[in-house]
């Protein structure tokens, strides 16, 4: 869609509270000189058909979507990309002539944060604590970076399940894990890269002060990966650190998974060191 003066773009869910996303991509659009405004848009699930119909209009290029509405917008949208389909979650939408599409950049957002820190997954041996929505899009991108072997560990065991049976046809050994087992110091030491997409140590969250795992039981090789953002150092990381581990926090993520969404947005380059920038992370 060709991208004119006094469009707009925004995010989709609800809550929203305090999110990020206006901040990274106005800065993008600003450097890029495009004069789009990227809006909050939180919608109440019984106005959200009404809302994704309004994206066909042609002064808007699309959306992000976070929770809850990953899965159930798609019902709505006349494409879905195949690694959205894969993962069966979408985290944009974009409008091309009043034709709405769906994409999952979460993965990619992922994969390419933890280049930016110059770690490499391939042949790793991985555990995801969790097995919500963002769980998908992790195990996605760490079968697409080629680990070893994945382990998915959750509180809900039969949401673990799903996931392996979502990806039963990657050439990935998938296996799950109970919760209770989840502090065994003979599986947690032979684990390379430990990926925290629970909401536990999240700020708002259901136990703020908590993370996940004894992170003194890891081996000190491990890299220790937390999706939660806020705040960007949670219990999770502080304590991996405490015990001389690796650590990335999901504010990278962030920024990168909606690096991608500005490139479908606009079909330009995103301005990634800006975009870094707007939220405080330095190259
Ligand atoms: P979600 O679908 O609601 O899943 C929440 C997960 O947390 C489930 O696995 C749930 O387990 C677990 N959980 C919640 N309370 C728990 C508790 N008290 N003890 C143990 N496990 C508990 O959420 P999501 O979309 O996956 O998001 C999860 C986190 O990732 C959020 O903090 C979100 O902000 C963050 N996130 C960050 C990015 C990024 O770009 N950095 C992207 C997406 C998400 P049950 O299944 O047993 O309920």
């Amino acid at each position: 869609m060709k991208i004119q003066n006094k469009m707009k773009a925004g995010i989709i869910g609800y809550p929203l509270g305090h999110t990020l996303s206006p901040t990274i991509h106005n800065s993008a659009f600003k450097e890029l000189g495009y004069n789009i405004d990227f809006q909050i848009w939180e919608t109440e699930e019984k106005f959200l058909e009404e809302k994704i119909q309004s994206l066909r209009n042609k002064n808007v290029l699309g959306c992000c979507v976070t929770l809850p509405y990953k899965k159930k917008v798609m019902q709505y949208l006349d494409n879905i990309d195949n690694s959205a389909k894969e993962i069966d979650a979408i985290n944009w939408v974009i409008n091309k002539d009043g034709k709405l599409s769906g994409y999952n950049t979460d993965w990619l957002g992922f994969i390419n944060s933890i280049d930016f820190y110059k770690k490499s997954i391939k042949n790793k041996k991985a555990l995801i604590i969790g097995a919500g929505g963002s769980a998908k899009a992790i195990c996605q991108g760490l079968i697409k970076g080629k680990v070893k072997s994945i382990i998915i560990s959750n509180r809900t065991l039969k949401k673990a399940e799903e996931i392996k049976v979502l990806f039963r046809n990657s050439q990935t050994k998938i296996q799950i894990m109970d919760f209770k087992e989840l502090n065994n110091l003979t599986i947690l030491e032979t684990m390379d890269l430990i990926i925290n997409t629970t909401s536990l140590g999240m700020t708002g969250g259901p136990d703020p002060k908590k993370s996940p795992i004894d992170t003194s039981l890891l081996n000190t090789r491990a890299l220790c990966y937390d999706l939660v953002y806020s705040p960007q150092i949670t219990p999770f990381l502080r304590e991996a650190k405490n015990n001389k581990i690796d650590t990335i926090g999901g504010l990278s993520m962030l920024v990168f998974q909606a690096a991608s969404g500005f490139e479908l947005l606009t079909n330009k380059n995103a301005p990634i060191n800006t975009m870094l920038d707007s939220v405080g992370i330095k190259l």
